[in-house]
């Protein structure tokens, strides 16, 4: 730390991403990625928008937000896309957080929550999920807070039904409930269809995962025009041109790729059944997961140790040390190639060890 870092900022923790190791080449399961590459539609829009990057980037992203917001459902005026969802939620902390609207989120769920809070100075709460890591709905009621959800949550992979969400929101009329649907098309049903409905839903969504973008920065916010009106007004103040012209080319791309996008997201969910049945059969613990990972404990193999036994023979998976998560590893759903190596490193670790 220089001398000179703002006292504001002394104690920031900063999140950490998953390591990208480049010491060797790795099967990396470990950060939720798409093992597919993103569309050809995606790609070869993309190197045509390069021949023009002398321009600034359309602050606006007409032509992504309309295509968006038809195959959504919904008026071009209830989108705005960011950097990243990750900067969707970012933006979410700066315009309707503070001292008298604090945040509450999930004991386990993603960790970037916290840190926004920790960085914008906004009070938090984390609320215990229940014992099997599930989230009591009831907890989410009668705060005066701004409630953050990752649906499915993260690592757990664990779905609250639309009618579970929807009693949170109405729960909580004079409370923003951001639903984090980073991981819902893997299988969950999302919350957009409420947003003429509520005027405090906000549903966030990112082409990192289940659009193969993740190297793009793309991700982008859902709500009733007022909500979207101050997160734009946070965008102006901040970075107008926040989305590069690529990457918003590459993104309109792969929203044109409905059919690849789709048979991508089959090709997951099935790999994702597959290997949870594999692991079961060894004696593991799965987490029935809606996501592109599954979260899993073995009685005899601590975390850790599988952490490290997994990352020697060439895998990458993550392990999160923390008192409740200890036990257990996060798988990310890759191909059925990557699957079946994942597998088979196992049954190679089992043997050797126990
Ligand atoms: C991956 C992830 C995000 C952020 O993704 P971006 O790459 O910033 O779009 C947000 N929320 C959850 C729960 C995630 O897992």
């Amino acid at each position: 730390m220089s001398r000179f870092l703002s006292a504001t900022q002394k104690d920031l923790v900063p999140y950490v991403p998953g390591e990208q190791p480049r010491d060797r080449s790795y099967i990396k399961l470990n950060t939720n990625e798409s093992p597919f590459p993103p569309s050809a539609k995606a790609q070869a829009y993309a190197a045509q928008a390069a021949k023009s990057l002398q321009l600034y980037s359309d602050p606006n992203c007409t032509a992504l937000t309309a295509k968006a917001a038809q195959l959504l459902g919904v008026e071009p005026e209830n989108i705005i896309f960011t950097n990243g969802s990750d900067e969707a939620l970012y933006f979410v902390f700066l315009a309707f957080c503070d001292g008298s609207k604090p945040a509450i989120f999930p004991d386990i769920t993603y960790g970037f929550y916290k840190v926004y809070a920790e960085l914008t100075h906004v009070p938090y709460t984390r609320i215990p999920l229940k014992e099997d890591f599930t989230i009591d709905i009831a907890d989410y009621a009668g705060n005066n807070a701004t409630i953050f959800i990752a649906n499915p949550n993260a690592p757990t992979g664990l779905l609250l039904g639309l009618d579970q969400v929807e009693a949170i929101v109405k729960a909580n009329p004079d409370n923003i409930v951001v639903i984090d649907e980073a991981y819902i098309d893997f299988g969950g049903e999302s919350a957009v269809t409420l947003i003429d409905k509520y005027d405090n839903l906000l549903v966030v969504q990112t082409f990192s995962k289940s659009r193969s973008m993740a190297g793009a920065r793309l991700g982008l916010a859902i709500g009733n025009k007022a909500l979207i009106d101050d997160m734009k007004a946070i965008k102006y103040s901040t970075n107008p041109f926040n989305v590069n012209a690529m990457t918003m080319a590459a993104g309109l791309g792969s929203l044109e790729d409905g059919e690849y996008f789709r048979s991508n997201c089959e090709k997951i969910r099935t790999n994702r059944s597959w290997t949870t049945q594999q692991l079961r059969d060894r004696g593991f613990t799965v987490l029935d997961s809606t996501s592109n990972f599954i979260l899993a404990k073995h009685p005899l193999l601590p975390g850790k140790q599988l952490y490290l036994d997994l990352k020697a023979k060439g895998i990458l998976i993550r392990h999160f040390d923390t008192q409740r998560l200890t036990d257990y590893i996060r798988i990310t759903i890759g191909s059925s190639e990557e699957m079946a190596a994942f597998v088979k490193t196992i049954d190679a670790i089992m043997e050797e060890t126990l």
